[in-house]
């Protein structure tokens, strides 16, 4: 049984404290696993506990859209292939969940927008309010620092389209980059899973869908192992990442297999981190990006970062 989480990758404020919320949910989520529960059980338990803590970039205190609204991500996924993603999710607590209800009570594999609401509330997801006062005052901030007329690392064409925006409706730019959530585990039976929970980018568009819910691209489990990927979404939905690292655990270690996903990363400066378990249970994880919060836990013992 084990267990590994991520929190995000880039630069991170408050380590600290972030590191310790990380310790805790990992004993959470490994509990399930003792308790005989599946990988899926344990990885939803993670993700839910991460979403519903706002000193992460999903669920409550997720980034902030242009227009100043909370459009969320997620996806889960067990080692039979089967998948459930929500994307561009509004006003609901904890899309993992809705995810989860996707995979399990549809034919389909992605909601998104209106529908995926909808479907939430059919679920008996009640409406939410995300918008917390700290991404509040970072949307202030950005809106003055905006006028100061500077470029965006990741977002280049943003200042050609952004008077087409009202800007009434307020712009924001975060300092914090990344704070993605995510969990892969193996269970008992040698089950695998792996879910991914997200805000998307600082600053995105409205409608954008990053590589959370693209099953493959920043979320994948196979009978060979399971992935959560964090970072510049564009560039893992081109790499296809969480796929490529799990074909390539088909004969190697996750670590290794790891490795050889950020050395494409590198190729085309895919800022991006990753955690794995692979069938037997070896986890990996890394990341090209200044920081990445993690945590594991197996053979009983615990490993944070
Ligand atoms: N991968 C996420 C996205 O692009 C962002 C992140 O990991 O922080 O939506």
């Amino acid at each position: 049984m084990v267990i590994i989480i991520h929190g995000g990758a880039g630069k991170i404020e408050n380590f600290k404290k972030r590191k310790g919320i990380m310790a805790k949910v990992c004993e959470l989520g490994y509990e399930i696993l003792k308790n005989n529960g599946s990988a899926l059980d344990a990885v939803e338990r993670a993700v839910v506990e991460l979403e519903d803590s706002p000193w992460f970039n999903a669920g409550t205190g997720a980034t902030l859209s242009i227009e100043g609204e909370v459009e969320l991500d997620a996806a889960i996924m067990s080692d039979d292939l089967r998948a459930g993603a929500v994307a561009c999710i509004k006003e609901v607590k904890n899309p993992i969940l809705v995810a989860r209800k996707v995979m399990e009570e549809t034919d389909h594999i992605i909601l998104s927008g209106e529908g995926a609401v909808r479907f939430a509330r059919l679920m008996g997801f009640p409406k939410y309010n995300l918008v917390t006062q700290r991404r509040k005052r970072m949307l202030e901030k950005g809106i003055k620092k905006l006028k100061e007329d500077k470029p965006l690392e990741y977002l280049p064409g943003l200042k050609k389209l952004m008077d087409k925006y009202s800007e009434s409706e307020g712009f924001h730019l975060p300092t914090e980059k990344y704070g993605t959530v995510g969990a892969c585990a193996i269970d008992k039976e040698g089950k695998l899973a792996a879910a991914t929970s997200t805000g998307g980018m600082f600053m995105h568009l409205p409608g954008r869908i990053g590589d959370t819910p693209i099953i493959g691209a920043g979320n994948y489990a196979c009978d060979s192992g399971a992935i959560s990927c964090t970072g510049h979404g564009e560039c893992i939905i081109k790499l296809c990442l969480a796929k490529t690292v799990c074909d390539a655990m088909k004969s190697m270690k996750a670590q290794e297999a790891i490795n050889l996903a950020l050395k494409l990363a590198n190729q085309y400066n895919c800022k991006c981190g990753l955690i794995g378990i692979d069938k037997k249970g070896n986890v990996g994880f890394g990341f090209n990006t200044p920081q990445m919060l993690w945590a594991y836990i197996r053979n009983g013992k615990i490993e944070v970062e």
